[in-house]
């Protein structure tokens, strides 16, 4: 088991250097349904090993002085942050993007690509592929080729294209199980089949980028899609006598809907409709962040596209589409809070539990015994003081 680095985390008092067993205790312990105040929990290695409310059951190694702790948070559909994107292939720099969004809470994350040539993308699904059994991530979300040239958002037009099998097939089989994601547009000439053979490959067939009616949606939820990509953008919009994928998608339980919480891509609002419509469980959040997330504005390229960012908004260089956020998830976390008025526990649920759930994974997600010790350290402004994955803490942490 691996052994904890020194606790001497900004803001934290303790030191557990030397042992693989830590008790961190005095803070609000947020589990999936209520919120322990105080709560305590401890670490055993790369596990959590117990977690409970009040007093702990022995000295606190690290005293949480009334901070926030939530589950490490799961961003399902992130293309790049701190400079670097996950589209180049590169693996070095991929590491990198996975570093700085761990910084800022994420420790489950998936590597988004957008649309491309058909063998860059089969590149780099091949080399991602291999971070993905590493475990530095935990899959490849395929977002694009397979979208509507009329709901395209950023992603080049010229390589939009039909979901046809064999290509499918070809992308699926560069990742060698690792794509776990694909968001395509339905009502394309093969777009319900190409949904089945997502699943069938034990993928997330996700909906996006789609200008499809309400009743081709409901076609694709029956061929087993199981997502939303980021709910209400680069979709046809809700229309009271043609409801569109929206009303599709937050009406069945099926469905669990990526909502991109930074107050530019959706009001506040509608995160929390949302969840009023979904129901806790059927809310995900996601960053959708692009290359410039926690750098300066300027120029930047998403995909084979520029991009400008002024006053942190991402759009592209040409028509001003929205390309991609700069947003974090510990600030998704703060908006869904703050902005939108979640409970602590709901926000926690839509930002590690949900999205922990969509890929199956049983490890994450949640603060309970046994499963990885993934913890988030929050202030009382909910800015991020100190990470924690796989029991470690991590480097530089910070909102
Ligand atoms: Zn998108
Ligand atoms: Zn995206």
């Amino acid at each position: 088991m691996p052994v904890l680095r020194s606790l001497m985390v900004a803001g934290l008092d303790g030191d557990a250097r030397g042992t693989d067993v830590s008790m961190l205790a005095g803070g609000r312990v947020v589990l999936g349904d209520r919120v322990l105040d105080p709560g305590w929990v401890e670490v055993a290695g790369d596990r959590l090993a117990g977690v409970g409310e009040g007093a702990p059951p022995r000295p606190a190694d690290v005293d949480l002085g009334g901070r926030v702790v939530v589950p490490g948070f799961v961003d399902l559909h992130v293309h790049g942050g701190g400079g670097g994107s996950y589209t180049t292939g590169d693996e070095h720099e991929a590491a990198q993007v996975a570093a700085f969004h761990r910084r800022h809470g994420t420790t489950t994350t998936m590597a988004s690509l957008v649309t491309a040539e058909l063998a860059e993308l089969e590149r780099v699904v091949a080399a991602l592929a291999d971070l993905a059994v590493d475990g530095l991530l935990a899959g490849v979300h395929l977002e694009g080729p397979w979208l509507s040239p009329r709901q395209c958002g950023a992603h080049d037009p010229g390589l939009l294209r039909d979901p046809e099998g064999p290509e499918v097939e070809r992308l699926l089989r560069a990742g060698r199980g690792t794509v776990r994601m694909v968001t395509l547009a339905p009502e394309l000439d093969g777009g319900l089949a190409a949904v089945g053979r997502v699943v069938q490959a034990g993928a997330v067939a996700a909906v996006g980028h789609t200008d499809a009616t309400y009743a081709v949606t409901r076609e694709a939820l029956d061929a087993g899609a199981t997502v939303a990509t980021h709910l209400f953008n680069a979709m046809r919009p809700v229309h009271h006598r043609e409801p569109g994928p929206v009303v599709a998608l937050l009406d069945d339980p099926r469905a669990t809907v990526e909502v991109i919480a930074d107050g530019v891509h959706v009001h506040p609002a509608m995160l929390r409709r949302a969840v009023t419509t979904k129901g806790v469980g059927g809310v995900a959040l996601v960053t959708d962040a692009m290359a410039a997330t926690g750098m300066a504005d300027g120029d930047y390229q998403l995909g084979g596209l520029r991009v400008e960012v002024l006053g942190g908004v991402a759009r592209l260089a040409e028509g001003g589409a929205l390309a991609g956020s700069t947003l974090t998830m510990d600030a998704a976390f703060r908006g869904a809070v703050r902005d939108s008025g979640l409970a602590l526990e709901v926000a926690a649920r839509a930002a590690s539990t949900t999205p922990a759930g969509v890929l199956g994974l049983a490890d994450v997600g949640a603060i309970e015994v046994g499963r990885r010790a993934d913890l988030v350290v929050l202030d009382q402004d909910l800015r991020v003081t100190a990470v924690m994955a796989a029991g470690a803490w991590v480097d530089g942490a910070g909102s």
